[in-house]
């Protein structure tokens, strides 16, 4: 393995020198956004200093570096999820618009006693598209059920599978949990059954490099910002033959080959699905994200941010009364805890004064919060950029905030 050199790492991170209520910010919050290196920023000035134009339609000189920047960041794109082809590569505005798209698509091939599958730990993003998708089609929502370590009982869901099942959503790594769940194995037995699957990467692609090929998988979307790229955009992976298939999500320009008030046809891949004037910096930002994080290397990051993860459980579980919801063995750098009688919140509330950033809640996964009937959690979600240091500031506060609440 590489050496790790995290000193060297956090100076490409402008943001990690600031202070906090008058504390080094120890920002524990990367599975809500992740931090943006500096050869981000600068992709970001470099378009709006130097070649800010609209895409696709100039003949112009700055059209055409703007088009072939936002270009070679799909192919970027594609390279990295090792799709087969760019245009299967869509530019989403982020992982909802991407399950939107696809959810809305669907809408069309379901009929009346149809099954959707999704799974017990999905972010709320990856429930209200599916529950609005039945009630539009009379399809019917199954989910599939989890357990007390938080990880999902795929024995049930594979007897759940039958020949009304048209699609399955999961996640790959659940934002509440950590969990990394199997999505190979969700992934084969649902196609046996003939249903397609949609993975929600969100969480796993700042850990983890998928494979969309080796995954066999339909559909998979993530987004820049959980990838120390921009907020605003994000991506949509979709076999060739299903994004054929699917129908337009958005009308507008871009989508189109022709237009008559007769009758509209419409553009081929990717541009189907990219309607109107896209999120060009941020494209282009996204591909010097992807391009940053492959520098480092994903097998360095996954095995720094595992000690991280395993330091910070063992020292964390020192406290009484401290009690960590997760606790599968395969699981990326999120520890969701509480600490007895004591609402999460408030610990939020006074680690932040130490300059401490969680987050509190129930993490936008509310069934997640209803299995363990608790309101939400603190949870602390690392990054490569953090230290075992920043793990140590963390533990005390939390004694602190125990000793101030109880
Ligand atoms: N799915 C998961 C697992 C997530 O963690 C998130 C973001 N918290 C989303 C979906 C939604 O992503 P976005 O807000 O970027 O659309």
């Amino acid at each position: 393995t590489t050496s790790f050199d995290i000193q060297r790492i956090r100076e490409d991170f402008p943001i990690l020198k600031r202070k906090v209520n008058g504390h080094p910010l120890v920002y524990f919050d990367n599975a809500a956004t992740s931090q943006t290196p500096g050869v981000v920023i600068d992709a970001i000035v470099d378009y709006y200093s130097r070649y800010n134009a609209n895409i696709h339609r100039g003949v112009h000189t700055l059209s055409q570096e703007a088009t072939d920047a936002y270009e070679k960041a799909r192919i970027k794109l594609q390279q990295h999820f090792n799709a087969a082809r760019p245009y299967e590569m869509i530019f989403t505005s982020g992982t909802t618009h991407g399950i939107n798209l696809v959810a809305s698509g669907f809408a069309s091939f379901l009929e009346k006693g149809d099954e959707i599958i999704v799974s017990a730990m999905e972010h709320h993003s990856n429930i209200v598209p599916w529950q609005m998708l039945c009630e539009k089609t009379g399809a019917v929502l199954r989910v599939i059920p989890m357990n007390e370590a938080g990880e999902l009982v795929v024995e049930e869901y594979e007897g759940m599978l039958s020949d009304r099942t048209r699609l399955v959503f999961c996640n790959h790594i659940s934002n509440a949990l950590g969990t990394v769940n199997p999505i190979e194995r969700i992934i084969a037995a649902a196609h046996k059954a003939g249903a397609a699957v949609l993975i929600d990467g969100a969480q796993a692609c700042p850990h983890i490099r998928p494979d969309v090929q080796a995954l066999d998988v339909d559909f998979y979307v993530a987004s820049a910002h959980k990838m120390c790229g921009p907020t605003g955009v994000g991506v949509l992976y979709g076999k060739e033959s299903w994004l054929e298939k699917l129908p337009p999500y958005q009308g507008g320009g871009e989508m189109i080959e022709e237009v008559t008030f007769e009758k509209t046809t419409y553009a081929g891949l990717p541009h189907k699905f990219e309607a109107g004037t896209p999120n060009i910096c941020g494209g282009i930002a996204f591909g010097a994200a992807v391009d940053y994080l492959n520098g480092i290397g994903f097998d360095a990051i996954a095995a720094y941010e595992h000690k991280l993860l395993e330091y910070a459980t063992r020292r964390l579980l020192e406290i009484e009364g401290l009690r960590i919801y997760g606790t599968s063995e395969h699981k990326t750098s999120v520890i969701s805890f509480n600490l007895e009688g004591i609402h999460p919140y408030d610990v939020g509330t006074i680690v932040d004064k130490l300059g401490i950033a969680v987050r509190t809640g129930h993490h936008c996964a509310q069934p997640v919060m209803d299995y363990y009937r608790i309101p939400g959690t603190v949870r602390a979600s690392f990054a490569f950029y953090n230290t075992i240091e920043e793990v140590d500031v963390l533990v005390e506060a939390v004694k602190k905030a125990k000793l101030m609440l109880s």
